[in-house]
């Protein structure tokens, strides 16, 4: 599909966990890195954080990365906590996980609220070369919608796809599988929470596999073009 090398750029075991999965089940050739960065998450945007954890991986290791920033936005916290979701909640007290403790923020947030929607936004970043994905430059108009393709100054270049999955937040923590706001999040496309879902159901769905499935389309786009 490429011929190119792709680092994981992720030091998040539940995310990788998930691409692994995705990437595997989409042929898209990745490699893990040898050890992981913590590069601070100072962007006001999920394209900016993917951006800027995808491109600390690709100037270390020295070769193209991929990085998802992704959050929950919830309607009546007027899109709160969005690209602040890992660490909602601040720091969680002695014998409670950041999950558990971001999940019983949003619950007493939303204690008084009728209003319930929310969603799952996820950006996935792909930092490479120019000449890796040359193809994609010269056709940058005609790429799939949700994908932007930016050129970095210093001849690296992004591609970024976005992926959104809607749904409405429980009163009380459903299921097991999954991470994070998972147990809350009852996924409007499956009836169930996405810790009740299994794997591949939720990756059917949800922000990440959405976001997934259009960066490769975005790539084979980039290989149509050379025929
Ligand atoms: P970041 O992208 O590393 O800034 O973290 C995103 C945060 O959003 C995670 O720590 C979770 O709290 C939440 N999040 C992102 N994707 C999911 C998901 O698929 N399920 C549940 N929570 C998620």
């Amino acid at each position: 599909m490429i011929d190119f090398d792709l680092i994981l750029a992720t030091g998040n075991p539940d995310k990788k966990a998930e691409l692994v999965d995705a990437l595997a089940h989409l042929v898209l050739p990745i490699i893990e890195p040898p050890y992981s960065l913590a590069p601070e998450e100072t962007g006001d945007t999920l394209f900016d954080n993917a951006l800027l954890k995808a491109r600390a991986y690709a100037e270390t290791f020295g070769i193209a990365a991929l990085a998802d920033d992704s959050g929950l936005e919830v309607d009546a916290l007027g899109g709160a906590p969005g690209v602040y979701s890992a660490r909602y909640g601040g720091t969680p007290p002695a014998g409670m996980t950041q999950y558990q403790h971001n999940n019983a923020k949003i619950l007493a947030a939303l204690a008084r609220s009728e209003q319930r929607t929310a969603r799952f936004r996820c950006v996935i970043a792909v930092v490479a070369k120019g000449a890796d994905l040359e193809r994609l430059t010269e056709n940058e108009a005609r790429l799939p919608e949700g994908v932007r393709l930016v050129s970095l100054d210093d001849g690296w270049v992004v591609l970024a796809a976005e992926g959104t999955t809607e749904g409405v937040l429980l009163r009380e923590a459903k299921g097991v599988a999954g991470f994070g706001y998972d147990p809350l999040f009852l996924s409007d496309e499956l009836g169930v929470t996405f810790a009740e879902a299994s794997k591949e159901a939720k990756r059917a769905v949800s922000h990440r596999g959405k976001a997934l499935r259009r960066l490769i389309q975005a790539l084979e786009f980039a290989n149509l073009e050379t025929a």
